[in-house]
């Protein structure tokens, strides 16, 4: 479903009347293309007094890090500001952020990014803790006004290289609708890929979902990005799923989800195991609470949740994720603020998060395995096409990109969570919502 106010305000008329109405001015976003596959202008490395970043190899430092990211020497224009601010541990070091974003972050060119760096805050020190959480509130608010589809994320790490992917995702097209967020990226095992274009080559990927709107858009991300795709749909939509994977390179599984049976039917299918199972099978049964009967209720729950789970569980326990796997499951952000009508769909994907967060450091811990959850917002597919119009406007508009997602927004931050480099990313939820108006 075409944005049709996003193209008008993209026409000079359309920006001068709504300017003068004062109404949302979304922004056209630079995604990824094989063309243009880095931000065009510099970055501009800043730091808050002095980095907590280990400063040891000279290939293994920040600065290091940024430049293989590919972005050209700071012109003036910055493509790209990276503060880094893990070293502030009081208030008055948080001066530091203001003296140094206050004179550029004008200048940052349209669809840029700023990335500010930040250290866990600390349990045992109550002052640097509060100087580290202040970033989280100060990307927050930067993000909501800053407008011109440039975005704003904060980043805690403790070392560089472990962050390598993350940084080069928050800093590329690919991460064009992801604002507003915080991640940690933790200590965990780096694999970097021989060929970073190429991050997935002789690996085998698993979606649920995959024959038509998001899960299609994953598929074949992941296959831009080498990996063997099986597309998995419900058995009426075997002629999409078999459509999809013939255009990857891929094999299509017909396969109900919530089957009790499913992770082993998978396990059968794919005897050598997979290295990355991305469950994005999802359905709304909308209705507000007191209309809603036990029908509707139980087949969201079932398919959303219960087979997240269940599917999770016999894959991991048949060892068929194979060690440096990736795990990622599909919430949303009814799961994190609550949607009226979705009673059933917010509490399986707050349900989702539960079981990421759970599960995150075990799988890691036993089986070599990250699990993570994308959180998308509001996203054109058929899903949301569906919505009644003044909701779906409403939708679109209330965040601070002011316009819906694109499927492949989601999948560039399924691919960035399922690359051999995120092993130090794990037990994350990532809203892929353009910093939503709605929940934190
Ligand atoms: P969609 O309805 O376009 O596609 C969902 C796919 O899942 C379909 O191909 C469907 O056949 C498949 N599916 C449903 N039940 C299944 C089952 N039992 N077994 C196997 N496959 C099954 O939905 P979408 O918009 O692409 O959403 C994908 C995921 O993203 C879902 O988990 C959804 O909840 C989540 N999400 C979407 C949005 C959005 O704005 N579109 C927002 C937040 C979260």
């Amino acid at each position: 479903m075409a944005d049709r106010y996003l193209s008008f305000t993209g026409t000079a008329p359309g920006r001068f009347l709504t300017r003068r109405l004062g109404l949302p001015q979304p922004a056209a976003l630079r995604r990824w293309s094989p063309e243009r596959p880095v931000l065009e202008g510099g970055l501009l490395h800043l730091t808050a007094g002095v980095s907590a970043l280990p400063a040891d190899a000279p290939d293994a430092g920040l600065p290091a890090v940024l430049a293989r990211a590919g972005l050209g020497a700071d012109t003036g224009r910055p493509a790209a500001v990276v503060l880094d601010a893990t070293g502030v541990r009081d208030v008055a070091g948080l001066d530091g952020m203001h003296a140094a974003l206050h004179p550029v972050v004008r200048s940052v060119a349209a669809s840029g990014r700023v990335v500010v760096l930040g250290s866990p805050p600390d349990p045992a020190d109550h002052h640097q803790a509060a100087a580290q959480q202040a970033l989280e509130g100060f990307t927050r608010s930067l993000g909501k006004e800053i407008g011109r589809g440039r975005t704003v994320n904060l980043v805690r790490l403790t070392d560089a290289p472990s962050a390598e992917s993350t940084l080069r995702f928050l800093l590329s097209p690919k991460s064009a609708y992801v604002s507003g967020q915080v991640v940690e990226v933790g200590a965990g095992r780096i694999t970097a890929p021989e060929d970073w274009a190429r991050p997935l080559a002789g690996r085998t990927a698993l979606v649920t979902g995959a024959a038509r709107g998001i899960g299609e858009a994953v598929a074949e991300t992941l296959a831009r990005d080498g990996a063997r795709v099986v597309v998995l749909d419900v058995p009426g939509a075997e002629p999409d799923a078999r459509r999809v994977a013939e255009r990857l390179g891929g094999t299509a599984l017909a396969l109900d989800i919530t089957a009790a049976d499913a992770g082993e039917r998978i396990a059968r299918a794919l005897p050598d195991g997979l290295d990355v199972l991305v469950h994005n099978a999802g359905i709304t049964r909308d209705r507000r609470l007191v209309n809603m009967p036990a029908e509707r209720w139980s087949s969201v729950l079932d398919v959303n949740l219960a087979s997240v789970l269940r599917t999770t569980d016999a894959l991991l326990a048949a060892g068929a994720v194979r060690p440096g796997g990736r795990i990622v499951a599909t919430a949303s952000i009814a799961g994190l603020a609550g949607n009226a009508g979705q009673t059933n769909y917010g509490a399986s994907k707050a349900g989702v998060v539960g079981l990421v967060r759970s599960l995150a450091p075990r799988a890691l811990g036993e089986h070599g395995v990250t699990v993570n959850a994308v959180a998308p917002g509001f996203v054109e597919t058929r899903m949301t096409a569906a919505i009644p119009l003044l909701i779906r406007e409403a939708g679109r508009r209330m965040n601070s990109l002011a316009q819906g997602g694109l499927p492949v927004d989601v999948a560039e931050t399924t691919a960035w969570l399922a690359h051999p480099a995120s092993g130090a990313v794990n037990g994350q939820v990532v809203r892929v919502c353009g910093q939503s108006l709605l929940g934190a």
